[in-house]
């Protein structure tokens, strides 16, 4: 959706599938970092950006038993925002597809389902996709597979992964806040819904 925005922006037509019907999905993280809220800055749109309701993090803090520890500290940082900004994924897709959507170079089609390349001479210009209309083909000069970890276009291209290795992995669930719990922005404000840093 960013290079979708940022293409579209650059005056370059943009088509951007999406398989899924909405951008609903609960399973990651809500944080935006400042390097990211910079890039919103450098595209004119961090202000609008920062009207939607978000939680404001300059330090991240840890407590191992009696020992609290702040892990990081993000509120020196020579950015527009020293801070991560908590705010449901979906918010922020929603509003990149908003802004994208204000340049006529940008189109978004939601179910449609990518399930294959068009190659052509040894190179690639277009894809094949199904969609509740039936199915889809595309021809671009430019195929960018931003489709997630499982990559069906990097699967197709027979484009090979290289296993990193994660040195650590993490437990991810929701738990209940309550007002007034160490650290809950709730105890001190209602949501951050001002527009600047
Ligand atoms: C548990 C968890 C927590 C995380 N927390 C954070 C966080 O707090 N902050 C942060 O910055 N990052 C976080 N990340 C990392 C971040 O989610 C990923 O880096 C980012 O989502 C990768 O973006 P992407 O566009 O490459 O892929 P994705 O976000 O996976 O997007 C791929 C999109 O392509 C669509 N798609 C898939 N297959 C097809 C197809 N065949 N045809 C059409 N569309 C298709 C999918 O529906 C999806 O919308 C977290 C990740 C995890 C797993």
């Amino acid at each position: 959706m960013m290079l979708g925005l940022l293409l579209a922006r650059a005056g370059v037509d943009v088509l951007v599938l999406e398989k899924h019907a909405d951008f609903l999905r609960d399973f990651r993280g809500d944080t935006i970092h400042p390097s990211t809220l910079e890039v919103m800055h450098e595209i004119g749109i961090l202000d609008d950006l920062l009207k939607l309701p978000h939680h404001k993090a300059p330090r991240m803090r840890a407590q191992f038993g009696d020992l609290a520890l702040t892990v990081a500290d993000f509120s020196s940082l020579p950015v527009q925002c020293p801070y991560i900004a908590f705010m449901p994924q979906w918010d922020f897709l929603n509003f990149l597809t908003r802004h994208a959507s204000r340049y006529p170079m940008f189109k978004l089609k939601m179910e449609a389902e990518v399930i294959g390349l068009i190659e052509e001479n040894w190179h690639m210009v277009g894809l094949r996709a199904t969609t509740p209309d039936g199915p889809l083909e595309v021809r671009a000069s430019l195929v960018v597979g931003a489709d997630g970890r499982h990559s069906v276009v990097r699967a197709k291209a027979g484009l090979p992964v290289e296993e990193l290795g994660a040195p650590m992995d993490v437990l991810w669930f929701r738990l209940s806040g309550q007002t007034g719990d160490p650290g809950d922005p709730r105890a001190a404000s209602t949501p951050d819904v001002s527009s600047s840093c």
